[in-house]
């Protein structure tokens, strides 16, 4: 994924506010980066332009290795939010099927791949469990599992342990990297936590809507 010179504006009334000002950076395959900085200093909305959910005011995007219209192919870009986002009325199985399905993959096949993600997050036994159901832990488990069962080659997770206590966070971090081991998806977290930070290899530092610091761990 490459950005260049991406600026983007949230009208408020009369008043506006510049979440990402001139930002450039680029994502390769297998990369591990985390994204820190203060609230409000646009790491959830460098995460939206990056995955194509949010267009930018300014600038380019673009996204060489992906091809055009990728942020709703779940092949290519999987996103675990910070909370609550699982479908209530499907169990663990059925939400992880979701990215499966809207990609048109047939019902037996889905199953299966669903499961195996399930596996990897260490969820096999809860594969019938409402979201109601889960601890707060297992419900990131479960949102981490429907981003990689489609093996996407990008990964981008927004405050994805920023609910969770230190050990459960871990854990889920734990889970998620060796999940993709070995594979060339690239790992975008946003963090407000240093330690799933110094986990990655490349820490974005960012303040005022602008990327400062990258540094190599
Ligand atoms: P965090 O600091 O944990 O990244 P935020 O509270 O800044 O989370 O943002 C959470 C979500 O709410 C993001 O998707 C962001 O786009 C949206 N958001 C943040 N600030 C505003 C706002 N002032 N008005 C509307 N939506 C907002
Ligand atoms: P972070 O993730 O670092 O907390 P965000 O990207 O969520 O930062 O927000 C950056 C700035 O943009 C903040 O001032 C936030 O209030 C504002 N913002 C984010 N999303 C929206 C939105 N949808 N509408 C209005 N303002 C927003």
């Amino acid at each position: 994924i490459s950005a260049k010179d991406i600026s983007c504006l949230y009208k408020k009334g009369n008043n506006s506010v510049v979440a990402l000002n001139a930002v450039s950076c680029q994502l390769h395959s297998g990369d591990r980066i985390a994204v820190v900085g203060p609230s409000g200093s646009g790491k959830s909305t460098l995460l939206q332009v990056m995955g194509g959910i949010e267009p930018p005011t300014s600038g380019t995007i673009t996204w060489p290795a992906l091809g055009p219209r990728h942020a709703l192919r779940p092949e290519k870009i999987g996103f675990i939010f910070q909370t609550e986002s699982l479908l209530e009325p499907l169990n663990c199985i059925e939400n992880v099927k979701i990215p499966l399905l809207l990609s048109h993959v047939g019902e037996e096949e889905a199953d299966e791949a669903a499961f195996n993600a399930l596996k990897k997050l260490s969820l096999e036994n809860l594969a019938n469990k409402l979201p109601e159901e889960l601890s707060g832990g297992q419900a990131q488990r479960v949102a981490a599992a429907r981003a990689i069962v489609r093996q996407p080659k990008v990964i981008l997770a927004d405050e994805p342990t920023g609910q969770l206590d230190q050990t459960t966070g871990q854990h889920l971090l734990d889970l998620l990297l060796a999940s993709i081991e070995g594979t060339d998806t690239a790992l975008v977290i946003a963090t407000h936590d240093m330690t799933v930070a110094r986990r990655m290899k490349t820490v974005w530092y960012m303040e005022h809507g602008r990327l400062e610091v990258r540094q190599h761990c």
